[in-house]
Formats: C-alpha cells, structure tokens, sequence
C-alpha cells in the first residue's frame, strides 16, 4: 500500500510538469474546444510538453472520447488526423456533379 503511495506521489509530481497544468484548470476550455484555433493552440503547448508521449499513450489506451492529448486531437478513441471546420465546404470546394 505504501508503495502505491508512493507511486501515486510520484505520479502526481509527474502531471505536475504538464505544460496544461496550470493548476487552476484554466485551460479545459481550450484542451477541449471545438474551435480549430483553440484545437491548434493546444496542440502547440503540448508541442514542449516533457510528458507528451506517456499523455498520449495514456490517451490512446483510455480511448479518449474526445479533447487534445499529447498533441493529438482524438474523438471516439481515435487520434483524427484533420478536423473539419463547421458547416458546409465553401462552393469552390466541392465537387461538381456530374449527370
Ligand atoms: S501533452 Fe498532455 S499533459 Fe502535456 S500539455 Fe498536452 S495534454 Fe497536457
């Protein structure tokens, strides 16, 4: 037990160095926006992140729903590579239909 302790102790520590730790919590709203300018803000922070890969491993093994994880933006478990903005593409996005 006092090792789980211990580990719990030093885990903490750990999370402590998390560049989105700012101990206020400040920055959910952005880990979680759905925004493409918060989503790569957060992507940015966690670019410098010393915890960055366990933050993704643990993501990836947690299937996150949702949110930025260690740089990664996942939604049902999975890391997606793009997110699209909202609504329709623009007209010179889209395809022509063709008869
Ligand atoms: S890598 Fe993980 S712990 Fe580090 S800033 Fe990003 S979300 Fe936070």
């Amino acid at each position: 037990m006092f090792a789980q302790l211990a580990v719990d102790e030093q885990e903490r520590g750990q999370w402590a160095e998390a560049r989105c730790n700012d101990s206020a919590g400040t920055m959910v709203a952005l880990f979680f926006s759905e925004q493409l300018d918060d989503i790569a803000h957060a992507k940015a922070i966690c670019g410098d992140c010393p915890l960055r890969d366990d933050c993704l491993q643990g993501a990836l093994a947690r299937r996150e729903p949702w949110g930025v994880w260690g740089g990664q933006l996942f939604l049902n478990g999975k890391v997606l590579a793009f997110k699209r903005p909202r609504g329709r593409p623009p007209k010179h996005a889209r395809q022509p239909i063709s008869a």
